[in-house]
């Protein structure tokens, strides 16, 4: 008889599935996701789009088009290709296809949790640094760490998720220096931080990009980036799948990205962002920690019992207790739903 955990390598089936919790009638701050939905005067236009669009062929093969509007609206420079992914996860994933038996994947903890996830599926091996306390990285040790293990993708989230911060630039410059292997800078939030690595890819050979179009406004559209000299995409390009972006993905972004309510949209992130960190800093039971992101970390005395509050009360935010002790994440939302979550951190603290 067929069993399907005798067929399965062993250790998928110890493996977890990644849960999504269920956001229904909840208010969303749990997943980084912009709160605006498209502008309505743009609607009828991206419907009439939408359904010109031929469905029963397979899409433009190379998304010359996308590739176009993504390069505008992130200012890519000329002289670097793009590779564009099913979402950043499937780059991440495409990054590991390229590795070998024993080859190390190296990251930091806490970060994203995708990069140890993808390297299981994969069957590389995972090396994670702590950070220190302050959720910097450990220069010496990880120096160290890349000297005796050669790591041979170092993925490092710039700004981090989940704690929002910008590591310190000269660390990570030391890094791509001495590593033999390639540097992943994730730039995910990079609509949201004050530094980028984008003008870095030309100075080292072993230095690519992340980006998504996830965090400002387009997370269901499903789109990641990898930024890179060409003859680095060239290689990768091999090992995508053949139209792994979607008809109905590139017409609507093609249609949107660059329109100006985009711009728009993240300014207010922004300004909301600086809103809910003093509001939160106003409260004496939570240490808050600055954001270069569309999200806020904070630490609270009792953050299980917080986040069941905020949940029956009709908020949904990310609940990293187990990650990393006592901590919440809350991801930007409108205006209203700003002042909702705050009202009700404040009420449970009253
Ligand atoms: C959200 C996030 C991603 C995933 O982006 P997708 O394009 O939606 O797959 C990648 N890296 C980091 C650090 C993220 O926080």
């Amino acid at each position: 008889m067929f069993e399907i955990k005798k067929w399965l390598r062993s250790d998928i089936v110890n493996l977890d599935s990644y849960i999504v919790p269920s956001s229904h009638n909840l208010i969303k701050l749990d997943a980084m996701e912009s709160p605006y939905p498209i502008p309505t005067h743009l609607e009828r236009s991206l419907n009439e789009k939408l359904l010109a669009t031929p469905i029963n062929r397979y899409p433009n093969a190379n998304a010359d088009e996308t590739k176009k509007q993504c390069r505008l609206l992130m200012d890519i420079p000329e002289n670097y290709d793009i590779l564009l992914g099913n979402g950043s996860d499937e780059l991440i994933q495409l990054l590991s296809f390229a590795c070998g038996k024993n080859d190390i994947l190296m990251s930091f903890e806490p970060s994203f949790v995708m990069y140890e996830m993808i390297a299981k599926w994969t069957q590389l091996q995972y090396l994670s640094v702590a950070l220190t306390n302050d959720f910097e990285i450990n220069l010496a040790k990880t120096l160290t760490i890349i000297e005796e293990k050669q790591p041979k993708i170092i993925f490092i989230a710039y700004p981090n998720n989940p704690t929002g911060n910008l590591f310190n630039r000269q660390s990570i410059e030391k890094i791509i220096q001495k590593s033999k292997g390639l540097v992943v800078l994730d730039e995910a939030y990079y609509a949201y931080a004050k530094d980028s690595f984008i003008n870095d890819i030309a100075k080292y050979d072993n230095l690519v990009l992340l980006r998504t179009i996830s965090k400002v406004g387009f997370a269901g559209l499903r789109l990641g980036l990898l930024i890179a000299k060409p003859e680095i995409i060239t290689q990768f390009n091999k090992l995508r799948m053949p139209y792994n972006i979607n008809n109905l993905t590139q017409t609507s972004v093609n249609f949107l990205l660059n329109q100006d309510y985009v711009q728009t949209q993240i300014k207010k992130t922004l300004s909301q962002r600086a809103w809910v960190f003093n509001a939160l800093k106003n409260i004496n039971a939570l240490v808050v920690f600055e954001s270069q992101a569309n999200f806020i970390l904070f630490k609270t005395t009792k953050a299980n019992d917080l986040f069941a509050y905020l949940k029956e009360n009709g908020v949904l935010i990310k609940n990293l207790n187990a990650l990393i002790k006592n901590h919440l994440r809350v991801t930007i939302g409108t205006e209203r739903e700003n002042k909702i979550f705050i009202d009700l951190v404040t009420k449970f603290y009253d």
